[in-house]
């Protein structure tokens, strides 16, 4: 298997399913050694695993808590252990506790501020002196259409994927000159379960709002992330934005 990365580690973080899957599975179908990082699901990162070696790559499975900052210290360490060093780091991790804002309770807030803005933020400072020493990076932060536009029961969710787009053009700043890209993806609606879980009407509500009428398949958002790695050189900051036309 000989591809753009050959010879690159990649972390991707909630790698089991859905759009971290995807990543996973794309990087490691253009060469990269990859380590998959899950909380919970070990069967399907296990089964993850198993089609990174159908495409007869290497991968590493490490289960960790992104919310816990030295959980995701780990993480990085031991991707450093095993593979070597840490070329890209795909923060993916995250949760919604959707809430109307006068049913919002703290606990669900902290939560999702926890998982998706506090583990981007553990996993970035624990990657970034590996890719200081190697003067290389590549940081992709997985934000959402919702950080860019709000919308209704998403105060938390919509708060984190805002804040990863501010951390993402501070960071780029503040890292260019080590040679570490540091870029969001921002998707709008994808098929995982993260959507196919809403009711039935809801879902149909959505695509109506959407100009090219369906949800993103994870391998759409995958390639964009593969794109930032093997062809995205001269991108730092920025914002892509797969979302079917929803917001433009
Ligand atoms: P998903 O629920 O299928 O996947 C999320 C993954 O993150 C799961 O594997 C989960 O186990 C993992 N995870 C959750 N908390 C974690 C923690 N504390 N530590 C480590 N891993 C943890 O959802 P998805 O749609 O694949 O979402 C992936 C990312 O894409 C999320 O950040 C999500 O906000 C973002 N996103 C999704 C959509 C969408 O429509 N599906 C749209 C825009 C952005």
């Amino acid at each position: 298997m000989a591809g753009a990365l050959d010879g690159q580690v990649a972390v991707v973080t909630g790698a089991s399913r859905g759009i971290g899957r995807a990543c996973a599975l794309e990087l490691a179908r253009h060469g990269a050694q990859v380590v998959v990082n899950y909380v919970a699901n070990a069967d399907a990162a296990e089964e993850t695993r198993d089609a990174i070696h159908e495409l007869g790559g290497t991968v590493v499975l490490v289960k960790a808590d992104v919310s816990d900052a030295e959980a995701a210290s780990d993480l990085i360490e031991t991707a450093v252990e095993e593979l070597g060093k840490v070329d890209i780091l795909v923060n993916n991790a995250g949760i919604n506790r959707d809430r109307t804002l006068s049913r919002l309770s703290v606990e669900e807030w902290d939560e999702v501020i926890g998982t998706n803005l506090s583990g981007m933020f553990y996993c970035t400072r624990a990657a970034v002196p590996h890719m200081r020493e190697a003067n290389y990076g590549r940081i992709i932060n997985i934000s959402s259409v919702i950080g860019q536009m709000g919308n209704i029961g998403q105060a938390n969710y919509g708060a984190t994927k805002a804040g990863m787009i501010g951390f993402t053009k501070t960071a780029a700043r503040e890292l260019a000159r080590n040679n570490i890209t540091v870029n969001a993806v921002c998707p709008g609606f994808v098929s995982t379960e993260m959507v196919t879980a809403l009711p039935e009407n809801i879902q149909d509500n959505i695509k109506a709002q959407i100009p090219l009428g369906r949800f993103g398949e994870p391998e759409e958002i995958a390639a964009v992330v593969r794109f930032l790695c093997t062809e995205g050189s001269w991108f730092t900051g920025a914002q892509l934005s797969p979302n079917g036309g929803q917001y433009m």
